[in-house]
């Protein structure tokens, strides 16, 4: 594609990477927005949004700065202040930030908490994946019991299906605490070391920086290797076995089907124990580049690599990260479990549920119509009688003609017009229009409210 030259005349465009939502899309996404609340609430999730500026350290010290996300996508921020800020690239962090913030320790135990919201990540734009984006989420704060993973499955499960994905993949593994994940990723080294040479330049870098995303390595050249490679399961200590099997006997409980993927550790240095995937088996896979953000402003079409099998879209990740609230500086652990889910994935699919329209958003039942100054001067007062009746309407007040406001009514199929001339507003009355049979009332304005609510 061919450089676009900027001209000091032309209006700044949107930055690439992110765009405008307007229209029919911002509804869907007010809708979707709606339901997955409406799902969380109901599993006794409560709301939080935190701010999408957070400190630098908040994301260096919780995610770790040898990941993707904040070693090389993150968005930082030149302020006028001396802290060091960023633009959030995740909320897990920020909503314990504010949880140990807000004292929420002394609430009754676990805080369940939901989040809808832009997170960014300076990524190589392409299908699927954007560096503005929107995440749902939710977060299981203050417990360990394997309950909480299968609640955090459960809903993400739910609001996918309800939002019109049914062929769903859940991809699960344990990667154990402290101790026993400890003992794995000296083993994975160990491999990884006697088989430096027929692995990728990134992979011989992560032996040394941050073995466990070995497994996430998406180079052809490292899949014979990643696949004989030792598996987390493996290595869990007894507590971390239980742990795991009361979350996998939940799940089949919930006759949610799940896979064990050994591979499975997500990119965040703070996860513990459960981490998951939903995978929708019917999107095809975005194409990650191994080297995507080196070349960040490249050209946008993206590479395919034949050799990659596809494997689905991630529509949601999560899992527990008990040591996270001490790596961002409390005293105490604090226990958690959550996800993410990439609301654009979900929504811009063709699998997305159209049903799903926001609360705010009627049929109209009738269409206003004024013709001549007096009526436009009293147009407001009529609007709002209806509006306080609950009457769902639609105007076009800027016109002035009576044919051009009919038919834009009969356009939008809307049952009944409302017609206000001057005689009208000397009488103070209104034309109710039945746009069916075209038969025609006229009403006093102050019975308009009880009339147009009985009509069929
Ligand atoms: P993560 O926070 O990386 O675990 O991501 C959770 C979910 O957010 C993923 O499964 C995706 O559905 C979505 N997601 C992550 N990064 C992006 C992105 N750059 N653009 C759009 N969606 C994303």
């Amino acid at each position: 594609m061919p450089m676009k030259k900027e001209s000091k005349n032309e209006v700044p465009q949107a930055i690439k990477g992110m765009r405008d939502l307007l229209g029919k899309e911002y509804y869907a996404y007010q809708g979707f927005f709606e339901k997955a609340a409406e799902i969380a609430t109901y599993y006794g999730f409560k709301p939080i949004e935190t701010p999408i500026i957070e400190e630098t350290r908040l994301y260096t010290s919780g995610i770790g700065e040898t990941t993707d996300i904040v070693g090389k996508e993150m968005y930082e921020i030149k302020s006028k202040g001396s802290a060091q800020l960023a633009l959030r690239p995740e909320y897990t962090a920020g909503v314990l930030r504010a949880y140990i913030e807000n004292g929420m320790q002394s609430y009754s135990q676990p805080v369940m908490l939901y989040y809808f919201g832009n997170c960014y990540r300076h990524e190589r734009p392409q299908k699927g994946r954007f560096r503005e984006f929107r995440q749902f989420g939710l977060e299981v704060l203050g417990t360990e019991k394997s309950i909480a993973d299968a609640i955090v499955i459960k809903v993400t499960t739910t609001i996918l299906e309800e939002s019109g994905h049914k062929n769903l993949s859940l991809q699960i593994n344990s990667i154990g605490d402290k101790i026993c994940r400890n003992n794995y990723r000296r083993e994975l080294v160990n491999y990884y070391k006697r088989h430096v040479g027929s692995v990728c330049k990134d992979c011989k870098i992560r032996v040394k920086n941050n073995p466990l995303r070995l497994l996430d390595c998406k180079d052809p050249k490292c899949a014979p290797t990643k696949e004989a490679a030792p598996q987390s399961v493996a290595y869990l200590c007894d507590a971390c076995k239980q742990h795991f099997k009361e979350v996998l006997e939940y799940l089949e409980n919930l006759k949610i089907e799940y896979t064990i993927n050994p591979s499975l550790v997500r990119g965040l240095d703070y996860y513990t124990r459960t981490v998951f995937e939903i995978i929708s088996k019917t999107e095809p896979a975005e194409v990650k580049e191994t080297n995507a953000n080196q070349k960040s402003d490249a050209p946008d079409a993206p590479k395919t690599d034949d050799k990659r099998k596809p494997v689905g879209l991630a529509l949601a990740g999560g899992g527990r990260y008990d040591y996270l609230a001490k790596a961002i500086g409390n005293k105490k652990d604090v226990p958690g479990v959550g996800v993410a889910i990439g609301v654009d994935r979900v929504v811009l699919s063709e699998s997305f549920n159209e049903d799903l329209v926001p609360r705010i958003l009627k049929r109209p039942k009738v269409f206003f119509i004024q013709l001549g100054f007096p009526a436009k001067l009293h147009s407001l007062a009529i609007i709002e009688i209806l509006r306080k009746a609950k009457v769902p309407l639609l105007q076009s007040l800027s016109k002035d003609s009576l044919g051009t406001q009919l038919s834009t009514a009969e356009k939008l199929k809307i049952p009944y017009t409302i017609i206000l001339g001057q005689k009208e507003v000397i009488d103070r009355t209104v034309i109710v229009r039945n746009m069916d049979n075209r038969s025609q009332e006229e009403i006093q304005v102050d019975k308009l409210a009880d009339y147009v609510k009985k009509l069929k």
